[in-house]
């Protein structure tokens, strides 16, 4: 089975933690991805704003970390485009994108997205949980919309390739990028409002209207939020994922398991290793192979390589203005 999951913080820890990506004591590395007939990973790049002030430098040494996990992990490969995800599969390599994960480190220019862009980020999250120069995170109370930046990055983005995130959005923020979204928008990893009431969650309509752009919702495996916190399994992640085929159908539903970016997994998962536990019970459930594989991975390969086809051309392009439509 081919696994596309599109957000781990396992780079962050290891870089934070002095570990590797190619074998670790972590929730994911190169080894035991590499047991699937395929993997695709988004290596999400994140700096706590409760720790340091995120930043653009900050941002491009976790950047510089993981050029050098994949020279120390021959079988890692980070790719920027279509093509070189293509290759990287035929090839059996664990394909990454690389994403970044606020904002907050644009430190309000365009030029550093671009910046971004050229060093092989495709993937943005526009905000975390706060308020940042972008728009306000899914714990700002007054839950402001999008910024003017933060219009004008998520236009950038899609006019020039990278996969806009809404994961950890406040709720008007999140319809700003609905409205002038012209692409497929992606929840990395979130999980269904409706079946734990939790801000990160989304709800209904919410989960409707990311389908209507194309876009794919990634089902998130911390236990905080699938349901009490520490308490919830696989079936009760089950319960989310079927809430989200009812609502968003089957072609808008993906994996984002939040692998190290926390603590608490569902029995009887415990790292990337056991991720045909739940295929298999989903099988079991009598789902069909088709919608099966749209979940382990179909769904965000099709968000990825529409958004990523254009890219390879566009490398040197100035940045453009944005349409403010
Ligand atoms: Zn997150």
């Amino acid at each position: 089975m081919l696994i596309f999951d599109a957000h781990c913080d396992t780079l962050t820890r290891a870089v934070n933690e002095g570990k590797n990506l190619s074998a670790n004591s972590l929730h994911w590395d190169v080894a035991r991805a590499g047991q699937y007939d395929g993997f695709v990973q988004v290596l999400a790049i994140w700096q706590d704003p409760d720790k340091v002030k995120p930043s653009f430098e900050g941002a491009m040494r976790y950047i510089l970390a993981a050029e050098k996990f994949q020279r120390e992990a021959p079988r890692l490969k980070l790719c920027r485009n279509a093509s070189e995800l293509e290759g990287g599969l035929q090839e059996k390599k664990v394909c990454a994108f690389l994403a970044v994960e606020g904002g907050e480190c644009l430190e309000g220019e365009i030029e550093n997205l671009r910046l971004f862009y050229q060093a092989g980020v495709r993937v943005l999250t526009l905000t975390w949980n706060h308020a940042n120069g972008l728009g306000d995170g899914a714990d700002e109370p007054e839950n402001r919309g999008l910024t003017p930046f933060g219009r004008e990055v998520m236009q950038w983005m899609q006019q020039n390739g990278m996969v806009v995130d809404i994961s950890h959005a406040g709720e008007r923020a999140f319809y700003d990028c609905i409205d002038i979204a012209r692409k497929p928008i992606i929840a990395s990893h979130s999980n269904a409002r409706r079946i734990h009431d939790h801000p990160r969650n989304l709800r209904d309509e919410q989960l409707l209207a990311i389908a209507k752009t194309g876009g794919v919702i990634g089902m998130n495996f911390y236990t905080k939020f699938i349901g009490p916190p520490g308490k919830a399994d696989l079936t009760a992640l089950i319960g989310h994922i079927e809430h989200i085929l009812g609502i968003a159908g089957e072609d808008s539903l993906g994996l984002g398991a939040d692998f190290d970016g926390m603590y608490s997994l569902p029995p009887p998962i415990v790292g990337v290793e056991n991720l045909y536990s739940l295929f298999n019970t989903l099988a079991r459930m009598n789902y069909s192979d088709e919608i099966l594989e749209k979940i382990a991975s179909g769904n965000f390969l099709r968000v990825f390589g529409n958004a990523l086809e254009q890219t390879g051309n566009n490398m040197d392009k100035p940045v453009q203005a944005s349409e403010n439509d």
